[in-house]
């Protein structure tokens, strides 16, 4: 198993399917625990992740490691990845060919690692993944579809500068582990919203 998580990294360094190839500096593939129940998936590389090759190493990344701390969680207990796995210039949204290139990926990490839930960090994820909007409509809520959960909840670099969305984000990913113990224990947990085929 861990040898396809390798083989998946291995494709993304040498990956050149999309034009962000041209304008990265590093690919950025997915990091943690590939036995993991929880995969979070977030949006696009940012400078430091480009410059390390790494995701979530800067600000949102301490976002994200904070709130995974309050919930008793370590970073290393965890699957972290992103919808494209290549930096866009300056940082803009993901356009919609070059997440759809890049989905591969993903649903092959997904497929080997079959996290218990998946945690849908921001709008530009929901709407990739779950084709949603209104984030703060919908955050804090599980969805299933295709028989794969999912949590949605805030993509960490909102809370940057707004101590109101730290409190929700912490809130969220407590709530998210709670859930991810129920389904451990193979409780039945509450669906919100579910996508019929
Ligand atoms: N923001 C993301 O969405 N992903 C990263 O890897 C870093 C910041
Ligand atoms: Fe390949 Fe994804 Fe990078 Fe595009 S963003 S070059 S599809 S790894």
């Amino acid at each position: 198993m861990k040898k396809k998580i390798e083989q998946i990294k291995e494709e993304v360094i040498k990956c050149t399917k999309c034009e962000l190839s041209e304008t990265r500096t590093n690919s950025v593939p997915g990091k943690g625990n590939f036995k993991s129940d929880v995969i979070f998936v977030g949006e696009a590389p940012g400078k430091n992740e480009d410059e390390k090759g790494e995701p979530f190493i800067g600000i949102a990344g301490k976002k994200l490691s904070s709130a995974l701390e309050n919930a008793g969680v370590s970073r290393d207990d965890i699957y972290i990845t992103n919808i494209v796995k290549c930096r866009p210039p300056s940082n803009r949204i993901p356009k919609t060919n070059e997440r759809e290139t890049c989905q591969e990926y993903l649903k092959q990490e997904i497929s080997i690692i079959k996290p218990k839930i998946i945690c849908v960090l921001g709008n530009t994820v929901f709407n990739s993944i779950l084709g949603g909007s209104e984030i703060m409509k919908y955050r804090g809520k599980v969805a299933q579809k295709d028989k794969q959960l999912y949590f949605i909840s805030l993509h960490p670099a909102a809370t940057i500068y707004n101590q109101k969305l730290v409190d929700v984000f912490k809130k969220d990913i407590k709530k998210l582990f709670k859930i991810t113990r129920e389904l451990k224990n193979d409780k039945k947990i509450k669906i919100d919203i579910e996508y019929t085929p």
